[in-house]
């Protein structure tokens, strides 16, 4: 063995390599390939408490504490790489020692190889390390205090090594992430960093950032992970700098994912909330029923509309539905907001998608058409198609509408003026006999006032002898002759005769309609008494009124009238329409009820013309019902076929019901309607209606026309 013995070879210097050996401060030892040791100095023998005899050819792990025992042929492998290769050998290092007393130590470890003739053995030097205990002590604490930190932090952490090793982690990163404990006994960093990114939403992006943050190593950076899973990570990841010298870098892992989660909560509780309330504004300006604009939402377009470009024009067509209030009396107030809903749909449909279409409310409606070029084309539409019959709840409806038209000329015009005019034109066009639209006149303007001075020259006409009446002959074509009369209303205003279409409705709506309607049932029994006298066959028809019906002592008052002129009960017809059936209050009905009873009749006027259907008529407490003068008129030359007519008349006839045909204006209606067996004929054919004085050229020219009818009926 090349080993420097105790005595013999000697060093330049004239030190004998022996003494030199023994003199080290270090603790030497040589040990060969399997682990013997060969060679001891006397450092070593003090150190480890050995007399060198006891050391030499034992087994180097007889000074080793125990725990650090493995690990030789490695060392001894990677030191002879080191030699070839040129690469730093993992030395010195910390080891224990074990002393023959069984007391262990720390120590440093340095070994080189040293090769002789007999093969290669490996120099150890160990140096104890006592004195470095106490700043281990320091330095354990610190670790302790750091680990405990570590891991009782919620965070995960993981440092990496500027190599790009793993330098450490604690638990929670582990937990955090799922790391199964095998993964991590592998040290295989690449197949780690697989396990974390398969977690990830966006995998190729975090790699890339740690790419990133590899280039720059004093980098720090933070953001957010998504998992697959749905949780969230906030990252944090900073550089591990030793003397400001960056040696790795920290990530540190925060699992965010509840409050992540309430957050998300929040936001949509919000977005919710958001939506709630452009309901609820949606609500403030949409009518609820039809889903139209409102009154509100109107009057603002129309305000815009009227600021903006003077030269696009502006149309207000304001629009009522005639008699809806009889739907809703008739078939309940389902099939009204059925109707309702209906007309908004046509209405919508006659107009482009941004012309504003609102209900202002019952069944009034607007529309609202900025720069529109024919106005007129589009109310003429919309009156049109509402008049398309409608099946609701079982019963065919025809809807119809007066419709006022207002458009904005040269003149700047308020919103609310434009919608007054749009108002007062609806207003003529109702006048004019409904189903049809008008435009605003400056002259209907006066009409408006026309109405209101109207009313207060109707207080007087009374009293002053103003309201007289006109008899229209009845004539039956079985008997040939006048069997009744109609009296009709006329007002003669200083000189000019205002006609009843004018002022009838003026006087129900101001309650003037019971002193006029018992004024003309006083003049028409006087009057009529010396006719009626001749033969008890003969009756009076007198118009009455809803509102009159509405009045607690009417049919007594009738009655009581009826006696005191000595006119017989069963001589008089009373002509009501349609809607005084509709009157929730039973009272109306009671009052028809008594007066029938004392011999009066009811006749039901203007029928067909009202919303309740034919076959409504057996519930309806009359006697007659008069054909109204529209379905007469459907009689052209005679030839045609209108079932209606017929339909109409045997209904009537087979609840035992007398008809009367309004309107007869020519031989070939008459013809034709006594064909069918109407019973009686009213019309301009037979006579106008005439003052009494006038009545008994009228019952002569009347029964001609009615002979004149037999003869035509034989000749066809
Ligand atoms: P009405 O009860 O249907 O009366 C028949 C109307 O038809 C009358 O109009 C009559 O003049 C008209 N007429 C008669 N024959 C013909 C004809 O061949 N062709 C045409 N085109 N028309 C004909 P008038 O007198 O203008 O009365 C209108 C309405 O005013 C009446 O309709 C009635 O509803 C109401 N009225 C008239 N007088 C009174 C009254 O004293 N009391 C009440 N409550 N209403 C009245
Ligand atoms: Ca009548
Ligand atoms: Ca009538």
């Amino acid at each position: 063995m090349a080993v420097p013995s105790r005595s013999g070879q000697q060093l330049e210097s004239g030190i004998e390599c022996g003494s030199l050996f023994d003199a080290l401060p270090d603790a030497v030892l040589v040990i060969s390939d399997a682990g013997v040791i060969t060679q001891v100095n006397a450092a070593a023998e003090l150190l480890f408490g050995y007399d060198r005899q006891q050391l030499m050819g034992q087994d180097h792990c007889i000074i080793l504490a125990e725990g650090y025992r493995s690990g030789f042929e490695q060392l001894f492998a990677s030191l002879r790489h080191s030699q070839e290769s040129g690469v730093p050998a993992p030395t010195p290092f910390e080891s224990y020692g074990l002393r023959s007393d069984g007391t262990e130590f720390p120590g440093e470890v340095a070994c080189s190889l040293l090769h002789t003739d007999h093969g290669t053995s490996l120099v150890a030097s160990v140096r104890a390390t006592f004195h470095r205990q106490e700043a281990d002590a320091g330095l354990r604490e610190a670790m302790s205090l750091l680990s405990a930190t570590l891991e009782s932090t919620a965070d995960g952490i993981l440092v990496v090594s500027s190599d790009g090793k793993i330098a450490g982690l604690n638990d929670q990163f582990t937990t955090m992430w799922g790391i199964p404990q095998e993964l991590l006994e592998t040290h295989d960093d690449a197949a780690l960093m697989g396990y974390v990114l398969g977690q990830l939403a966006e995998p190729e992006s975090f790699l890339e950032k740690v790419q990133e943050l590899y280039a720059d190593p004093t980098a720090e950076s933070h953001d957010v992970l998504d998992f697959l899973d749905g949780r969230t990570f906030e990252r944090y990841s900073r550089p591990q700098k030793v003397d400001d010298t960056v040696v790795g870098r920290v990530w540190s892992f925060r699992d965010v994912t509840p409050r992540r989660r309430a957050q998300e909560q929040a936001k949509q509780a919000l977005a919710e909330l958001a939506e709630q309330a452009a309901q609820l504004k949606a609500m403030a300006f949409q009518d609820p029923l039809t889903g139209l604009a409102n009154r509100k939402l109107f009057h603002d377009q129309l305000t815009e509309a009227l600021r903006g470009d003077r030269s696009a024009a502006v149309d207000v067509l304001l629009l009522d539905l005639d008699d809806f209030k009889e739907v809703n009396d008739i078939l309940g107030h389902h099939a009204g907001d059925q109707m309702l809903v209906e007309v908004a749909r046509r209405l919508r449909a006659c107009v482009r998608p941004n012309d504003t279409v609102a209900r202002l409310g019952g069944d009034e409606f607007v529309v609202l058409l900025t720069g529109s070029d024919d106005a007129e084309t589009v109310a003429e539409r919309i009156v049109e198609s509402l008049n398309v019959p409608v099946w609701i709840e079982g019963s065919m409806l025809r809807p119809s509408l007066s419709l006022g038209l207002a458009s904005m000329n040269e003149d700047a015009v308020a919103a609310s003026e434009l919608l007054r005019r749009a108002d007062v034109a609806m207003y003529a066009a109702k006048a004019a006999g409904k189903n049809r639209f008008m435009r605003f006149q400056p002259e209907m303007m006066t009409a408006l006032v026309q109405r209101t001075d109207m009313e207060a020259g109707l207080r007087l006409a009374v009293d002053d002898g103003e309201i007289t009446v006109n008899f229209q002959p009845i004539v039956s074509p079985r008997l040939g002759e006048v069997t009744q009369f109609e009296a009709l209303a006329r007002w003669d205003r200083g000189g000019e005769r205002v006609p009843p279409s004018q002022f009838i409705p003026t006087a129900e709506r101001s309650g003037l309609i019971s002193t006029i309607g018992m004024h003309m049932m006083r003049e028409s029994f006087i009057q009529l008494r010396p006719w009626l006298a001749g033969d008890l066959e003969r009756s009076l028809a007198v118009n009455v009124s809803g509102v009159q019906l509405r009045e607690p002592d009417f049919a007594d008052a009738v009655l009581c009238l009826a006696e005191s002129c000595r006119m017989d009960p069963r001589q008089l017809v009373l002509e009501v329409t349609e809607s005084v059936f509709l009157d929730p209050d039973a009272h109306v009905i009671r009052q028809l009820g008594s007066l029938r009873n004392a011999g009066v009749r009811v006749a039901l006027d203007d029928f067909g013309t009202g919303y309740s259907s034919l076959g409504r008529l057996q519930d309806l407490p009359v006697d007659a019902v008069k054909i109204d003068k529209s379905f007469v008129s459907m009689v052209r030359t005679g030839a045609e076929k209108l079932p209606i007519l017929s339909s109409m008349i045997n209904m009537a006839h087979s609840l035992g019901l007398r008809v009367t045909a309004e309107g007869v204006e020519t031989a070939e209606q008459a013809a034709y309607l006594t064909d069918l067996e109407c019973d009686s004929l009213q019309g301009y054919l037979f006579s106008h209606p005439e003052p009494e004085s006038g009545l008994e050229l009228a019952i002569l020219r009347s029964a001609d026309a009615v002979d004149a009818l037999e003869g035509l009926r034989l000749k066809r």
